[in-house]
Formats: structure tokens, C-alpha cells, sequence
């Protein structure tokens, strides 16, 4: 392993649920639903498998049907257009959109900021490229970056802002001031900025502010999106960026030597998956929701500390007032103790000190799932 990647070593997503798989726990670690997504997606695709669309290389950007209904998407839930033909690329989930932009956008040596605790991907992708990330904590119990701290962060060598709304892990959802605020700190030092929105459908009030809508941003901004949280299909790994010309040029450049393409079938599926009517979408959120207060009051009565997440499908806990200091000691025994896996924020942070104590649960399961998971966590 080079030194670019030391330390990486396994995912965390990989190790806990293996463990959980071991040791037959109910799994609230890695971010995945236990109910797939809308049965006629799943026919769509099972159409486009049978009618061979799909089936050999689709075109490099992604199929035409998709990406038109990517712009669709864009323009129906957040006002902005998009030319399908050049301002669209399909990625192999939004973790290749991550990866190919930072490689396509990045030298070696430049700077790229991150909220932390950050998405495990970021950090290996901006090592992959030569970069230096520089860690902007967002701290308990409410998360909110502090943009004075951000403006001190910002170097001669900064290139790039990576931006995660809703955040994962904390649940974080920016507030049209905050994105106004990062909005004008990149213009004002003319930087990149990539936006993480995997879960732009999973903001449980307020809603999700694109930073692309903002003045200025439009030609800056790399917007990374997926079908895998919005439509419950983590597997397929349809996932879409974006952006002005040049940036999707840059980034599809990286993209063809890192899988060329893929999914040929599920790009037809989640073409019409993003053409579902609102109700879905209203429906899904609502259900998602209602999981949400359901794990949120279970672990409160469990002894944990619960920080209520804005949005995605994830909650932070702190662990000390169980008399716990160490979450990644906790999370390696949680599942011998009772049978349940979560997520031990601490690796998702540089500042370790910062996220020792906190550990992540997904409500993305079903009820009886999340009552058993409650049940046996009140036993600890
Ligand atoms: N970004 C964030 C913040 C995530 O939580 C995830 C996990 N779904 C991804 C990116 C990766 O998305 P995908 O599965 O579409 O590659
Ligand atoms: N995004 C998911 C999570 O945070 C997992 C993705 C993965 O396993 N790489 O749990």
C-alpha cells in the first residue's frame, strides 16, 4: 500500500458489518434499507434487463433517458436547469462522482476544507489525488460549522470546499444563511466547491437549499447526488453529477478511467424512479421520519444522549452518560453485549478528541427492526 492510502486500511462500513453478520446483530451500522425501493422501479429495471437496453456499455456520460430526467429532477425540486447533454454525467454512485471529481479537479498539494466528522470516502479520494484536507469540526451538540473558523481555514493553497448537506454522520442540514455564508467565502477566493446531496430528500423540515442556486455559485459548484437513499437502492450504485461544462468535462474525463461506465440497466430505472410523483418522495420522508423519533425516544430511554438529526437517515449519541468514554471500543463490543452494530463517529474525524464519544445509528429499517434494536440496547 502506497503511503497515500496508509492508514485507510478497511472501511469502517465493511468491518462493522461484517461483525454484525458474525455475530448475528441487528445491523444499525452501515447506512442501507432493509426494504428495497418502489416495486415498479424494480420492474423497470427487470424491463430494461429483458428488453436489452442496457445491457452492453451505455454511452459514457449515461444514458440519454437519465440524464434528461437528472435535469428534470434538478429543475422540479430546486429551480435549477441543467443541459442535459453537457452539464449531466452519471457516476457509479455518488462515491465515483466524489472520487472523479477531486481526482479531476485537484493537484497535488492544494488544499481542499471538509466538514468533519467527514464521509469516509473524502478522505481517502483527497489523499488518492495528492491533496491536503483541512478540517472544519462541527462540534455537539448541534453541529452548526462556525464560518469565522472556515474563513481561517481558507489558505493561498485552498482549491476546493467540500460541502455535505444533510451531513452525514451528525444529521446537520445548513441553513440558507449558513450556505450563504460558504457561498460568499467562495467566491469572495474564488474556490471549487463540491456539494455532497445524497440526502436531498431526507430533510425532515426546512428542506434542502442547493449552494448552486446561490449568486455566484452556478459556476462553481459540483453537485454529487445518487438514486441509493432516495429511491432505497444502495445496490444498484446509479449515482449523478451536476454542473457547469467545464466541470462535468473535467470530471467525466476522470470518470472514464475509473469504471468507463456502468449499471446499463438501472440507469433506465432510475430514470423513471426520479419522474415518481411527489408523493413519493412526501411519503418517504414522512415514513423516515416517524423511524427517526421512534430510535430517537428508544435510545433516550436507553441512557444515550441523542442529538435529533435535520435530516439523512442517521443519529449521532453520545455515549458518556451510559458511563462510556471510548466509541470505538463501545461499537466493537456492542454487538457480544446485545446484538446490535452502530458506528463509531471517531473515524470520520482528524480531531479525534472531538468525536471519541459519539456513536451513529441509521433508522433506515423497519419498525419491529428498530423496537427489537431499542429493546436490546435498554438491556446494556
Ligand atoms: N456521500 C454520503 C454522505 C453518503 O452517506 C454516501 C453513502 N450512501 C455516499 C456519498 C455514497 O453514495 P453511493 O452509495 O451512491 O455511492
Ligand atoms: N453511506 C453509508 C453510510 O454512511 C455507507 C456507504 C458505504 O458502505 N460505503 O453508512
Amino acid at each position: 500500500l502506497n503511503r497515500r492510502l496508509a492508514g485507510l486500511g478497511t472501511t469502517i462500513f465493511a468491518e462493522m458489518s461484517a461483525l454484525a453478520t458474525a455475530t448475528g446483530s441487528i445491523n444499525l451500522g452501515q447506512g442501507f434499507p432493509d426494504t428495497d425501493g418502489p416495486a415498479e422501479v424494480r420492474e423497470a429495471a427487470v424491463r430494461a434487463l429483458r428488453e436489452g437496453r442496457g445491457n452492453q456499455y451505455p454511452p459514457g456520460p449515461g444514458v440519454p433517458e437519465l440524464r434528461q430526467a437528472i435535469a428534470e429532477h434538478q429543475q422540479r425540486f430546486h429551480g435549477l436547469t441543467y443541459d442535459p447533454d453537457t452539464e449531466v454525467l452519471v457516476t457509479a454512485g455518488a462515491t465515483e462522482a466524489i472520487a472523479a471529481a477531486l481526482l479531476a479537479l485537484l493537484e497535488p498539494g492544494d488544499e481542499v476544507i471538509a466538514f468533519e466528522p467527514f464521509y469516509d470516502s473524502y478522505a481517502a479520494c483527497i489523499a488518492m489525488a495528492g491533496a491536503v484536507r483541512r478540517p472544519l469540526t462541527l462540534r455537539a451538540p448541534d453541529f452548526r460549522p462556525d464560518l469565522d473558523e472556515l474563513r481561517a481555514l481558507i489558505t493561498p493553497r485552498t482549491r476546493l470546499l467540500l460541502i455535505n448537506t444533510p451531513h452525514n454522520p451528525t444529521g446537520l442540514v445548513l441553513t440558507p444563511d449558513e450556505l450563504a455564508g460558504i457561498a460568499r467565502l467562495a467566491v469572495e477566493h474564488d474556490l471549487l466547491v463540491v456539494t455532497d446531496e445524497v440526502y436531498e430528500h431526507l430533510v425532515f423540515s426546512g428542506g434542502h437549499h442547493p449552494l448552486a442556486a446561490l449568486p455566484g455559485m452556478r459556476e462553481r459548484t459540483v453537485a454529487i447526488s445518487s438514486a441509493g437513499k432516495t429511491f432505497s437502492f444502495t445496490g444498484w450504485k446509479v449515482g449523478w453529477v451536476t454542473a457547469a461544462p467545464e466541470l462535468v468535462a473535467a470530471v467525466r474525463t476522470a470518470k472514464q478511467y475509473l469504471t468507463y461506465v456502468s449499471a446499463g440497466p438501472f440507469q433506465y430505472a432510475v430514470a423513471e424512479a426520479l419522474r415518481l410523483p411527489d408523493e413519493y418522495f412526501a411519503s418517504f420522508r414522512a415514513d423516515l421520519r416517524r423511524k427517526r423519533d421512534l430510535l430517537a425516544d428508544g435510545l433516550k430511554a436507553a441512557g444515550f444522549r441523542v442529538f435529533n438529526p435535520q435530516g439523512t437517515y442517521f443519529i449521532t449519541t453520545d455515549i458518556t452518560p451510559l458511563g462510556e468514554k471510548d466509541g470505538l471500543e463501545f461499537c466493537r463490543a456492542l454487538p457480544e453485549r446485545c446484538g446490535v452494530v452502530a458506528i463509531p463517529n471517531v473515524v470520520f474525524y482528524d480531531n479525534t478528541e472531538a468525536g471519541r464519544s459519539l456513536v451513529r445509528f441509521t433508522f433506515c429499517k423497519q419498525d419491529s427492526v428498530l423496537e427489537e434494536a431499542v429493546a436490546r440496547l435498554g438491556r446494556l
